[in-house]
C-alpha cells in the first residue's frame, strides 16, 4: 500500500474485548484500513502512542439527552451531551426517542433526528420508549427493525411513560417474531408511590428518603417478573441499569438457565451507595432506580467480573442545581437523574488501571457488547480492519481529579466532583477526526451520523 493514510498511530498497545497487543494503525477515509507491527506508510497525521493503551471508544447505550421531564428538559442538549462523551472516550452515544402517544415508531424518531442531526458531535443511535403499546405499534416493531432500530424500551414507573405488565408481555411476543429486543426499566411503581405517600405524611422529605422510598426490593419484585415474563414468552430482555444485588441474582439465575436476559448497570451504582442520600448534596444524587447499599454495589462488580452483567451505560440525565433543588424539602419535586457521559470510560479505565477488573472486560462491557447486543458489531465497538476508527487513546499514568471546571457539559456541579481518576484518555478519534485532545474538545457539531443497528 503506498497510498498516503489519513491518520497513523504508532507503537501503542491495542486493547480490545479479547486481546492486548503492540501494534501500529492506519486508518484511512475514517475506517481502519491496516493493523500491524510496523506500519510502514505516510500518514497526514502520525501519532506516536509509546506506553499509552489504544482503545475502541466506548458506546453509551443508555442516554437522555434534551428529555421533556415534566417543565423542564434534561440539561444536555444533544451538542453538550455528545460533546462530553468525546471527551470522555465515548465516541457513540444511543439516546432514547420517546413516543407520544399515538405517534408512530419511525415517526418518533425522525422527529429526534431534526433534533440531532445539525447538534451530534459522536456517531448516535436510538431505542424507541414506547409509551402507548398498540396493536399498531406491535405492527410496527418489524419496519423500524428494517429502517435500523431494533430495540426499544418500556418503563414500568414514570406516569406518562409506564405500561403495564399486559403490555410489557405482548411486546416481549412480538419481539420474538420480528428479532427486537425489549429493555426493561424494572421498579414496582405500586410499591413506590404508597411508600412515597407513608414517608412525606410522616414529614420524611430529606434525599435519604429517596432511596427509602425505592429500597433494593422495589426493583428485586419487578427483575424476578420480567425474568420470568421473558422466559414464559421465550423472549430475549434486557434489563436497563440494574442496582441492586439480589436483582442480579434473578440475572445469574435466568443466564444460568440459558436464557438471552442482559442485564445494564451504570458507574454511579458501582462508585457510590446509598450513603450519598445523607450528604448535604444528597438531592444531586436522586435517580431512579436509588442508588443501594454497599453489598449490592459490590455485588455488581462482581457480576461484571463473571459475565453476568452484559454492559455499562451511564443513563445521563442530569439536571441543574438551581432544578435539583426543587426538592430541598421535598425529595419527589427532585427531578431524577445523574450526569455519567464523559466519566464512565474514564472511571472504568481507572478502575482496571488500580486492578479492580481487567481492561480487556472494560472494552467488553462499554463498548463490545453493547454494539454486539444492539447491532452495530463490528462497525463499532472494536479495533480491527475494517471497522470505524473510533479510537481512545489512554494514558494510565496521567492524574485526574474531577471537578465541574473540567467537565464538558452544560450542568453546573457533578456528582463525581473531586473523584481522582488513575489513567486518563488523552485523545479521542471519530472516524478518524480528532474530537478530543488532552482536555479540549476539537469536534465540531454535525459531525455525528446516525448508526443503522440491524440485531
Ligand atoms: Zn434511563
Amino acid at each position: 500500500m503506498n497510498e498516503e493514510m489519513d491518520l497513523i498511530i504508532k507503537n501503542g498497545t491495542i486493547i480490545t474485548a479479547s486481546e492486548s497487543y503492540k501494534a501500529d494503525i492506519a486508518v484511512k477515509n475514517g475506517k481502519i484500513a491496516m493493523i500491524s507491527e510496523n506500519v510502514n506508510v505516510k500518514g497526514e497525521r502520525v501519532v506516536d502512542a509509546a506506553g499509552k493503551l489504544v482503545l475502541p471508544g466506548a458506546i453509551d447505550t443508555h442516554v437522555h439527552f434534551e428529555l421533556p421531564v415534566g417543565e423542564t428538559v434534561s440539561a444536555d442538549n444533544y451538542e453538550s451531551g455528545t460533546r462530553a462523551a468525546a471527551c470522555g472516550g465515548t465516541t457513540m452515544i444511543i439516546d432514547f426517542a420517546t413516543q407520544e402517544k399515538g405517534m408512530g415508531l419511525v415517526e418518533t424518531v425522525h422527529d429526534r433526528f431534526k433534533h440531532i442531526e445539525p447538534k451530534a458531535c459522536v456517531d448516535y443511535s436510538f431505542h424507541i420508549a414506547i409509551t402507548d403499546l398498540t396493536d399498531k405499534i406491535l405492527d410496527e416493531f418489524k419496519t423500524s427493525a428494517e429502517f435500523g432500530i431494533p430495540s426499544f424500551k418500556l418503563y414500568m414507573v414514570y406516569e406518562n411513560m409506564m405500561v403495564d405488565d399486559g403490555a410489557i408481555a405482548d411486546a416481549l411476543e412480538r419481539s420474538k417474531e420480528t428479532g427486537v429486543l425489549i429493555a426493561v426499566h424494572a421498579e414496582n411503581p405500586y410499591l413506590i408511590s404508597r411508600r412515597i405517600k407513608k414517608l412525606l405524611s410522616q414529614g420524611k422529605t430529606s434525599a435519604w428518603y429517596h432511596y427509602e422510598s425505592r429500597p433494593e426490593f422495589v426493583e428485586v419484585d419487578a427483575v424476578r417478573r420480567m425474568v420470568y415474563l421473558a422466559k414464559s414468552l421465550k423472549a430475549p430482555l434486557y434489563i436497563v441499569h440494574l442496582a441492586s444485588r439480589e436483582g442480579l441474582d434473578e440475572i445469574i439465575k435466568a443466564r444460568d438457565e440459558g436464557l438471552e436476559i442482559y442485564a445494564e448497570t451504570c458507574p454511579h451504582y458501582l462508585n457510590f451507595t446509598n450513603e450519598v442520600y445523607k450528604r448535604e448534596d444528597g438531592r444531586n444524587f436522586i435517580c431512579s432506580p436509588a442508588i443501594k447499599g454497599e453489598d449490592s454495589r459490590k455485588a455488581l462488580w462482581e457480576g461484571l467480573r463473571r459475565g453476568y452483567i452484559s454492559t455499562v451505560a451511564t443513563d445521563h440525565c442530569p439536571f441543574k442545581s438551581y432544578e435539583k433543588d426543587w426538592g430541598k424539602d421535598d425529595f419527589t419535586k427532585t427531578p431524577n437523574g445523574c450526569m455519567g457521559v464523559e466519566n464512565m470510560y474514564p472511571y472504568m479505565l481507572s478502575e482496571a488501571n488500580k486492578g479492580q477488573i481487567s481492561f480487556n472486560k472494560v472494552v467488553e462491557v462499554c463498548s463490545e457488547n453493547v454494539a454486539k447486543i444492539f447491532g452495530c458489531s463490528p462497525q463499532k465497538g472494536t479495533i480491527a480492519v475494517g471497522s470505524d476508527a473510533d479510537i481512545v487513546i489512554y494514558d494510565p499514568k496521567k492524574k485526574f481529579i474531577i471537578s465541574k471546571e473540567n467537565m464538558h457539559s452544560e450542568v453546573d456541579y457533578t456528582i463525581w466532583e473531586n473523584c481522582e481518576m488513575t489513567g486518563y484518555p488523552i485523545m479521542t478519534f471519530s472516524r478518524g477526526r480528532l474530537v478530543y485532545e488532552e482536555g479540549s474538545f476539537r469536534g465540531e457539531p454535525g459531525w455525528g451520523r446516525f448508526v443503522k443497528c440491524y440485531r
